[in-house]
């Protein structure tokens, strides 16, 4: 868990209820040998700036690219993406995950709200019959993915902010063993989320 700043907490509680083991990451010495890496919500920025005055970036950036699971969830999923939009250009994200993702992208008046989603069924399945309950806060969405990118959700399109016609937003998606949402699964109950991320850090999906 990287615990630099944000809502560590009840990530820690959602995989611990998912039997893992979870430790605090705080430097880069903290991160050897580790199965996977969460880097939970709360202000990119503010965990890129964190991140670098503890010489994080590089060390985090080469931890992806040696292929450990990696979840991001709101502000982590700014901290996945290759290209931030609105984003500070003194504040680099680790990247990772081809796709541009839009800060605060729901805007001022849409501060935070919940829809139910559904995923994609090798994600997370039989989200039609039990949609997956998402909470939004001041989230990012993702504008645009590479073609390595498999979206796995997308908010349905009458939560979209007014534009009738368009596909849903993108809301989720994975590359290889990177998975980013733009929502917090922690804040609810319900589990599946956490639980596909320990699929991908043991290699099941
Ligand atoms: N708006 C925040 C950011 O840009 C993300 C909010 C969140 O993580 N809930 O980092």
């Amino acid at each position: 868990m990287l615990a630099l700043q944000g809502g560590f907490r009840e990530h820690e509680e959602a995989l611990v209820e998912c039997g893992a083991a979870t430790l605090r990451v705080r430097e880069a010495t903290d991160l050897d040998g580790l199965d996977g890496l969460l880097i939970p919500g709360g202000e990119s920025t503010t965990i890129s700036l964190l991140a670098s005055r503890s010489s994080m970036i590089e060390p985090v950036r080469e931890l992806i690219a040696a292929g450990v699971a990696v979840y991001g969830s709101c502000a982590g999923m700014i901290m996945l993406a290759d290209e931030v939009l609105d984003g500070r250009p003194d504040r680099p994200s680790f990247g990772g995950i081809d796709m541009a993702v839009r800060r605060n992208a729901f805007g001022r008046q849409v501060d935070s709200f919940e829809a139910d989603l559904e995923f994609e069924d090798s994600a997370v399945p039989n989200t039609v019959a039990e949609p997956f309950p998402a909470v939004f806060i001041r989230a990012p969405w993702v504008e645009r993915t590479g073609p390595s990118v498999a979206v796995v959700a997308r908010l349905p399109e009458a939560e979209n902010g007014g534009e009738a016609g368009e596909p849903g937003k993108i809301v989720a998606v994975r590359q290889g063993r990177l998975l980013a949402t733009s929502f917090h699964p922690e804040l609810t109950h319900d589990r599946r989320v956490h639980q596909y991320f320990l699929e991908i850090v043991k290699g099941d999906a």
